[in-house]
């Protein structure tokens, strides 16, 4: 046993974990933040960033707008069918890649005094008296507080029997999703969601000259194509003549495509034997409403200033947990749930090409649903 001790620790190098670990630091607590990669790597992710988040990210130091993002303000959806409609965004997002974005961020954290402990997979975390006990290979710290960011699925899960992994709604579980970086001819202020039999593909441009091209589908539709990614585009995404038209004229990127599997909607626990939540860890909202990175980083907003007043003894640790629970609640709660109901939409082939007629032909109804799934600057 390492007798290293740290105020907090944080498992999990993305969006919730970072932003929760720079806050921390600069407030002078001691912080260790475990990433089992090493930055900058790739994730799936559409890459497209709600300008809620804007304000947060550039006050935790990044400098968005010297950063020459692309700003995205309008929302073009198609059915399989290929009936399309367009729609202002009412708040609208920017572009920016998870290489980009998690590296800028982890750099931030490392310069705020942050110890970031890379290529460290977490075994496991546990409350033993008043501490903490997070275990990695071959070591094991102690510290007062502990955070879990480490995304939608994790060995932790399964290691602490997380009620979610025994979902059986097909509705809300058994994704894959799938990412390109691309070169090819798309309007730069148009995120594009093409929807397909059983799944849908985004399209928004990033930095530099590249788009992100990202869909989820279910891990079925792999199978039924002989778990061949090629003859799923070929077979299932190209029934909608506008991602036909976008994979034939797209230059894909080396290194691509970057996949991940068992992505699960269902409903998850916000604390954990003591441990905070975080991010997709806590909930995931589906990618179809575009802002799962901005939930992920209010989350850690809430989170670091409950911890706070729990390391000044403001709140004991369960009255940290719950006013968590609370907050948590009453931020996202409902905007998760408005996700899963639209997502059930946009299943099968005829209930999607449904919908986006029904969108097209009532254009004031898109704002509303639009509004239900984001929230505000925070
Ligand atoms: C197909 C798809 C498209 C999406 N598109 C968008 C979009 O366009 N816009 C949007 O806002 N959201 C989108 N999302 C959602 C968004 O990606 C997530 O909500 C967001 O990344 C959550 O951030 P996080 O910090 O909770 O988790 P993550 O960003 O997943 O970070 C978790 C980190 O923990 C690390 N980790 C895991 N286990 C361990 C361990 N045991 N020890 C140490 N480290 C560990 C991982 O390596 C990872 O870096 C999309 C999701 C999917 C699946």
């Amino acid at each position: 046993m390492v007798k290293t001790d740290y105020d907090i620790a944080i498992v999990g190098g993305g969006l919730a974990g970072l932003a929760t670990a720079i806050q921390l630091a600069k407030k002078a607590y001691s912080v260790v933040l475990f990433e089992k990669e090493e930055y900058p790597f790739q994730k799936v992710c559409g890459e497209y960033v709600s300008l809620e988040s804007w304000a947060f990210l550039e006050s935790l130091g990044l400098p968005l707008h010297k950063m020459s993002l692309p700003l995205i303000d309008t929302l073009q959806l198609t059915a399989p069918n290929g009936k399309e409609l367009f729609t202002k965004l009412p708040l609208g997002g920017f572009g920016i890649s998870r290489y980009l974005l998690d590296k800028s961020l982890a750099d931030i954290a490392a310069k705020s005094g942050v110890t970031i402990l890379q290529k460290t997979k977490v075994d496991d975390a546990k409350k033993q008296d008043d501490l903490f006990v997070i275990s990695f290979p071959g070591n094991a710290i102690k510290t007062k507080v502990c955070c879990a960011a480490y995304g939608k699925r994790n060995n932790l899960d399964v290691k602490w029997k997380r009620p979610f992994l025994r979902q059986t709604s097909s509705r809300l579980n058994n994704y894959i999703g799938i990412k390109y970086h691309v070169k090819t001819d798309w309007k730069d202020n148009v995120i594009g969601l093409h929807n397909f039999e059983n799944g849908y593909c985004g399209i928004s441009k990033i930095e530099g000259n590249e788009y992100c091209l990202c869909y989820m589908t279910k891990a079925e539709n792999l199978k039924a194509c002989d778990n061949s990614i090629e003859a799923l585009q070929e077979n299932i995404l190209a029934q909608n003549p506008h991602l036909k038209k976008i994979f034939s004229q797209s230059e894909v990127m080396k290194d691509f495509p970057v996949t991940i599997s068992q992505i699960n909607f269902g409903a998850k626990e916000k604390v954990q034997d003591g441990i905070l939540m975080l991010g997709d860890a806590a909930g995931m909202i589906t990618p179809l409403c575009g802002n799962g990175m901005s939930i992920a980083l209010h989350t850690a907003k809430l989170a670091a200033a409950l911890i706070d007043a729990f390391l000044q003894g403001k709140f004991s640790q369960s009255e940290m947990e719950e006013a968590y629970k609370k907050q948590w609640n009453k931020a996202f709660a409902s905007r998760l749930k408005a996700g899963r109901f639209i997502q059930s939409f946009f299943g099968g082939k005829r209930l999607s090409n449904f919908f986006v007629g029904t969108f097209k032909a009532f254009p004031f109804l898109t704002k509303p649903v639009i509004k239900l799934t984001h929230g505000k600057p925070f």
